[in-house]
């Protein structure tokens, strides 16, 4: 059997290592003519990083990589709501990460390289349409995307299409979904080279639901100097309408749009302002996703990763999941000989789950505990447990852990 690979981002490279370990012979074929170190921070949480390292991944993502301590929340005077310990420190057998994605992206096809041939990932090639033979094979038609010309044609046993938010093979058979769905807040997202803060492995977000901040360290190699590569998400909420043009991750953002409404962010544990101001670049992305479908797989292909399920970037989800679906799809190829029945078996297990984190990102997921305090304590608080009870802060922590299926108890 081989399996054609439609995108090299976090899915498609995953997927191809793990069908590459099961024996299962695969191709990527990637749209853009060289993969480039793009994007800002992402977060790996256990159950995908447990996925990695059976990949055996954990030496570079270690050597690159921040092991994340603990997850905090505050308000938007800085006071604390909740602290969780993450990871290893949390009684995980696996740790969470936090990375770069370019770095994480480049790592991944180093390894795809390495493993499966320096031809293994076709760039240039995007794909603009399909068609099923008779006898059960794939035709995949490609265009060079620069100039819309059609470059040339593959034929293939089976695909998967991780081919991102706009996947093409998602809008062929879900032709009226049009673009993603903005709900009004605008993310502008940077990285800055800073003191280390809190315990210089600590994730936090402070603010509310219409004004929020999140920043982590990224790079192992920092903070052994010493310091902090902090990724940041400044967010700010609008009002939501239909998106005038396509989001896109690498859109340069102005620091005027947000930095006023963050100049008093100054807290006594970190200076949000001149951590802005200090970054190489930002950019700008709106918040989208998709609903979810009632199906992923159409016969001999099959969607994967935010093809499949688009979701808020909340609770660091978007590549984990993506993770554990090419662990899920590589199963599946392993005990159904017929990919057709694979990717049916796929679909029924990851769609519901991945649904379900979906609509939970829509309720602002694991953070509304920010958006609680801000309802209750405007003005601040002197006790948090005089405004939220924590038998309340700890099961809105727990259930989330249980949707998106990385409680500890589920992860042996
Ligand atoms: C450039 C970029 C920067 C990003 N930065 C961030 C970030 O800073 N923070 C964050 O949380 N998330 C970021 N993301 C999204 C994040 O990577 C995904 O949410 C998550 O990792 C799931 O990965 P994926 O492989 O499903 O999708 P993606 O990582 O989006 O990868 C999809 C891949 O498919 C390729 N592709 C698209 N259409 C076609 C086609 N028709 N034919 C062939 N190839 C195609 C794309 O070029 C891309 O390489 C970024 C995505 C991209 C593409």
């Amino acid at each position: 059997m081989d399996v054609s690979i439609i995108g090299g981002g976090i899915g498609g490279l995953t997927t191809a290592l793990a069908l590459h370990r099961a024996g299962i012979s695969c191709q990527i074929f990637e749209s853009v003519t060289e993969l480039r170190e793009l994007g800002v921070g992402i977060n790996l949480l256990p159950h995908a990083v447990r996925e990695l390292v059976e990949l055996d991944l954990l030496d570079p993502l270690s050597a690159t990589a921040i092991e994340t301590s603990e997850l905090c929340y505050f308000n938007k005077f800085g006071q604390l709501i909740w602290q969780e310990p993450r990871g290893a420190a949390a009684g995980y057998r696996w740790p969470q990460f936090s990375i770069h994605r370019g770095q994480l992206q480049g790592l991944l096809s180093t390894a795809v390289r390495q493993r499966l041939g320096p031809d293994s990932i076709c760039c240039g090639h995007h794909l603009q349409d399909y068609e099923n033979r008779s006898d059960g094979r794939v035709i995949l038609h490609f265009i060079d995307r620069r100039t819309g010309k059609p470059i040339t044609s593959h034929e293939t046993d089976c695909v998967v299409a991780a081919d991102g938010i706009h996947s093409r093979v998602r809008a062929i058979h879900y032709p009226d979904e049009g673009m993603p769905i903005w709900n009004g807040a605008i993310l502008w997202r940077g990285v800055t080279e800073s003191e280390p803060f809190l315990t210089g492995r600590s994730m936090f977000m402070a603010g509310h639901q219409d004004q929020k901040f999140v920043a982590y360290p990224i790079s192992a190699g920092h903070l052994s100097r010493g310091r902090s590569y902090t990724n940041w998400i400044a967010e700010l909420r609008f009002e939501a309408k239909p998106l005038a043009s396509r989001e896109d991750w690498n859109r340069p953002g102005v620091l005027e749009d947000f930095l006023p409404q963050f100049e008093s962010w100054k807290f006594d544990w970190l200076d949000i302002p001149s951590l802005i101001l200090n970054a190489e670049s930002n950019y700008e992305f709106p918040m989208v996703d998709r609903d979810p479908i009632p199906a992923w797989a159409f016969d001999q292909v099959v969607l994967l990763g935010d093809a499949a399920h688009p979701m808020y970037p909340i609770g660091s989800n978007g590549a984990s999941q993506a993770i554990l679906d090419a662990a899920c799809l590589t199963r599946m190829l392993l005990s159904h000989p017929d990919p057709a029945a694979a990717f049916a078996a796929y679909d029924e297990e990851r769609r519901p789950k991945t649904s379900a984190i979906v609509l939970a990102n829509r309720n602002n997921g694991p953070e509304q505990v920010m958006q609680i305090a801000e309802e209750r304590a405007p003005q601040g608080f002197t006790n948090i447990s005089d405004v939220i009870p924590n038998s309340e802060l700890e099961a809105i922590a727990q259930r989330y852990k249980q949707i998106a299926g990385f409680d500890p108890k589920m992860l042996r």
